[in-house]
């Protein structure tokens, strides 16, 4: 049967009637995916996985399908002594398996932490600009967000302003993000210690996606974990790693808590391909962060060559450049998108964020963006650094 013959569908009406009213009206996250030759927009690596990788996880996948007839281990014991063994390695701290948890990428870690500590009557904090998925799985749960704010000049949070919106708001949940995104700097561990003291019930989430990306002395907030309870630290494979496709994200936190997250994940949350993937990627940590260093590179070069044309990059600890200075954020994204290049506007004016890829592709986009300028360059620097409604980051 063809498309035509197909009987014609009611026009969904009674679907929409019958949605949650806190949900009408709302727009899903919908980070383009377009097939442009150079993707810098959702901060991916640009670098496929070694065949070596690829090798040993075909191997155990071998074994593993035929035993696919059983659940997988609903407690991911070997994933967890990996993570262990990996952080230890990364960060020097040393944790005990019991202090990890995983899931479907950090996000659906983020979730379970806010059905545990989140939801009706609860509300949590975020300073945005900052990842536009935490009020998105906030809201979505039926807690109550709060938008803090960052300076609206450097995106910096400054520790007397977020003591203060702490206070004001006495959050079940606050969101940290550090290295921050899209904004890309990280937070002292001072201000991590003073918004914990200033939301004294408060589970306090540090979002470490872009860790391994951080400049030379940029602690990680594992380190605080001996020494605060209601601190928890989420990572993600899907950025170092080199393994977004994969869909592996975890958290370090008090044994406590992560007994908690077993109330609300769906048993078996992590299929054992999923366990297997990362378990053996995690093996071979030192190889697949190997290209980390290249990275850095080439955003260290972004933010340089950038500010060289007279635009205005943000300092970074991550694998990415916010950088403002645009007459017109949108009509410089939809140039580069003409020119083969696919940014990330995130919905601040006057500015985008580029991901830092291979050498080749930062060179496609700097080749780009030199092209469009001086037509693109913003006149008089614009102040208002306010985001418009719906960006997604
Ligand atoms: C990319 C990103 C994540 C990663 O999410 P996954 O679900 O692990 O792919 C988490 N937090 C931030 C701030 C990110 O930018």
């Amino acid at each position: 049967m063809t498309a035509d013959e197909r009987a014609p569908l009611a026009d969904g009406e009674q679907v929409r009637a019958a949605l949650r009213p806190d949900l009408r009206g709302r727009t899903a996250y919908g980070a383009p995916q377009l097939d442009v030759a150079v993707q810098l927009n959702t901060n991916e690596s640009s670098y496929p996985v070694p065949p070596e990788v690829v090798a040993d996880v075909l191997d155990r996948l071998g074994r593993d399908l035929v035993g696919l007839n059983r659940y997988p281990d609903r407690e991911f014991t070997g994933l967890r002594q990996a993570l262990v063994d990996y952080l230890a390695l990364q960060s020097g701290v040393s944790l005990r398996p019991e202090q990890l948890w995983a899931g479907n990428g950090s996000n659906e870690v983020l979730q379970h932490l806010v059905q545990a500590f989140g939801g009706q009557g609860r509300t949590a904090l975020g300073f945005t600009p900052a990842y536009s998925m935490h009020p998105i799985i906030v809201e979505t749960l039926g807690t109550r967000w709060v938008d803090g704010q960052r300076d609206a000049q450097t995106f910096d949070l400054e520790i007397g302003s977020a003591v203060e919106q702490a206070r004001a708001a006495d959050p079940d949940l606050v969101f940290l993000c550090s290295p921050n995104n899209p904004t890309g700097t990280a937070l002292p561990f001072e201000s991590i210690e003073a918004v914990l003291a200033a939301a004294p019930r408060a589970i306090v989430v540090v979002d470490e996606a872009y860790a391994e990306f951080a400049r030379p002395g940029t602690p990680s907030a594992l380190e605080l974990l001996e020494d605060h309870e209601r601190l928890v630290v989420t990572r993600t494979m899907s950025k170092a790693f080199t393994l977004a496709g994969a869909r592996l994200g975890y958290l370090a936190a008090h044994p406590a808590l992560v007994d908690a997250l077993r109330l609300v994940r769906l048993p078996y949350h992590l299929s054992t391909p999923t366990q297997t993937i990362a378990e053996v990627s995690l093996a071979h940590a030192e190889q697949l962060l190997s290209t980390v260093e290249a990275i850095k590179g080439q955003r260290d070069r972004l933010v340089t060559e950038l500010a060289a044309m007279g635009l205005r990059p943000v300092p970074s600890d991550a694998n990415f450049v916010l950088f403002g200075g645009l007459a017109d954020a949108p009509t410089t994204w939809q140039a580069l998108l003409e020119a083969g290049i696919l940014v990330r506007d995130v919905g601040i004016p006057h500015h985008l964020r580029v991901t830092a890829g291979t050498p080749e592709e930062a060179t496609a986009f700097l080749t780009a963006m030199a092209e469009l300028l001086p037509e693109h360059l913003q006149s008089q620097p614009h102040r208002s650094t306010a985001p418009r409604q719906g960006a997604t980051t």
